[in-house]
């Protein structure tokens, strides 16, 4: 048996404070979890979780102390920004209930949900799948991964993200309409979830259109700040 060309690398993010790399399975994405956020997208606030992926290669991880580059991505002319606390998974399952989620995370990180807006528009507009809006290349950018033994379960803390220094995004991880626990309780009925999976949990309201050449620094208390550039 030999591959018919080299398999790729598999995709890791750095664990922070260790030379550890964590395998990326999947990326699943929740959308609408913050009210304020659901009602600026014209919804209500109120609305049940809903899931989207992006493709694991979409990750960019940046390490400790570096800027990541961005390259800004084609076919867009409406990229924005969406801070969001990642879920890495250590231990997979299927309907997990509430009470057990805690024992299938194995860290926390940082990410940037980067979205095409105006195709993920479009999409919504003509019932076609959200895979060019949000699933693009370095679509995930996202810093080290921190153990939840260091970190222990998050349930709050500030979570923000400014652009060029100045703050776009200013909330609080307590404002999540589905907590940590529900989502993964919620994504576990519809996925068997494997170790190496990440969730990015949904961004609050704040989000907004950056450029070539824009530094965004997104950061979420107890995970330090991800630091990324368009370029
Ligand atoms: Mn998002």
């Amino acid at each position: 048996m030999q591959f018919t060309f080299p398999p790729n690398n598999p995709v890791v993010v750095p664990v922070a404070g260790s030379n550890a790399l964590f395998p990326v399975h999947r990326i699943y994405c929740v959308g609408l979890n913050y009210s304020e956020h659901a009602k600026e997208m014209g919804g209500s606030g109120r609305e049940a979780p809903f899931f989207f992926m992006k493709p694991a290669d979409a990750i960019l991880a940046v390490p400790h102390g570096s800027v990541g580059e961005m390259p800004y991505p084609p076919m867009t002319n409406n990229l924005h920004h969406e801070v969001e606390l990642v879920v890495a998974i250590g231990v997979g399952g299927k309907n997990i209930s509430i009470a057990d989620a805690q024992k299938h995370v194995w860290g926390y990180a940082v990410g940037l949900d980067m979205t095409r807006r105006d195709l993920q528009a479009e999409s919504k507009k003509t019932g076609r799948p959200w895979s060019t809006g949000k699933g693009f290349d370095f679509a995930a950018p996202i810093a080290p991964i921190h153990p939840i033994f260091e970190t222990g379960w998050i349930d709050h803390g500030a979570i923000h993200l400014s652009v060029n220094d100045v703050s776009r995004q200013q909330s609080n991880i307590s404002n999540l309409i589905w907590n940590v626990a529900e989502v993964i309780a919620t994504l576990s009925r519809y996925f068997t979830l494997q170790p190496g999976d990440l969730i990015f949990t949904g961004t609050p309201e704040g989000v907004g259109a950056v450029k070539q050449g824009d530094l965004l620094t997104a950061g979420i208390n107890q995970l330090g700040d991800l630091q990324v550039k368009i370029v």
